[in-house]
């Protein structure tokens, strides 16, 4: 597909004004003076793992809790055919609206499964949804999300070329972290998007993000640290929120995010001054 030259330039020119926003923020000129460790050794084999067939979008449970409930045997699972990335991901997100399978359902004005595009090669996980993304049924539209659309902008992305969706759909009281019990009930709505984008790599956006992901070990650091899930390329760094208690992170998130994109053989715009 190729662009109109206008809307070309247009791209490149907010991408450039979004990296040199990002580098000012991060401390200014040229990227960060943070040792940017090697790229693992993570080999991807993106079709290997076929998706996951619809009928089995939404199984498997994790160990019952009290505040977890079975849900019923979603509508997905009683069809047949192969219905499409589109309608697959339109059926998961109407089950998470009626969903009740943990009590996040409970204070839930609006479900919030996903923005952006379902053919990114990015992908993005958070933790769960706060109150501006409760009202408006968006992931990352408060403050956190423009922090975070600032620093997709000045990787070199269009802000709806990626993928952005949280471990629960419904928000968490005060926005807390979600539980592992609700990160649990609400798995298969995560593991469901993922097989259905299938990107090249999935970024996840703080710790309870990183633990779903299976990133954070039992012992040592998490953040900046390379894996895989579900077959896919996964890497974790601080959930842009934090950023906002804490700036002076930026730097070493800058660090992870070009490590992301020296994965995904890409370099961060470069910004004329
Ligand atoms: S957070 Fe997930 S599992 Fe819990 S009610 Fe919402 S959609 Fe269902």
């Amino acid at each position: 597909m190729s662009l109109d030259p206008c809307d070309e330039y247009d791209a490149l020119l907010r991408a450039a004004r979004a990296l040199v926003e990002w580098e000012e923020e991060v401390g200014g000129a040229g990227f960060p003076a943070v040792e940017a460790p090697p790229l693992p050794d993570v080999r991807v084999e993106p079709t290997v793992t076929p998706p996951a067939p619809v009928e089995s979008a939404v199984p498997r449970r994790e160990p019952a809790t009290t505040a977890v409930r079975e849900r019923p045997a979603p509508a997905s699972a009683q069809r047949e055919g192969a219905p499409s990335k589109a309608a697959r991901l339109a059926l998961l997100a109407s089950e998470a609206a009626a969903c009740t399978a943990c009590d996040l359902h409970r204070e839930r004005q609006k479900s919030v499964f996903s923005r952006g595009s379902i053919d990114a090669e990015l992908m993005f996980v958070g933790e769960g949804p706060g109150q501006q993304e409760d009202l408006q049924g968006e992931p990352f539209v408060g403050p956190a999300g423009q922090l975070l659309d600032r620093m997709i902008a000045a990787m070199g992305y269009a802000r709806d070329e990626v993928y952005i969706c949280n471990v629960v759909k419904c928000r968490p009281p005060g926005n807390r972290a979600p539980s592992p019990a609700e990160a649990g009930a609400c798995r298969d709505f995560l593991d469901g998007q993922i097989d259905a984008v299938r990107p090249r790599l999935i970024i996840a956006l703080g710790r309870s993000a990183a633990e779903r992901l299976a990133l954070v070990p039992e012992s040592g650091r998490w953040r900046g640290e390379f894996g895989e899930y579900r077959g896919i390329t996964t890497l974790a760094t601080f959930h842009p929120a934090y950023l906002l208690r804490s700036p002076e992170q930026k730097k070493v998130v800058w660090a992870d995010l070009k490590r992301a994109l020296q994965f995904l053989g890409k370099s961060p715009p470069t910004a004329s001054r």
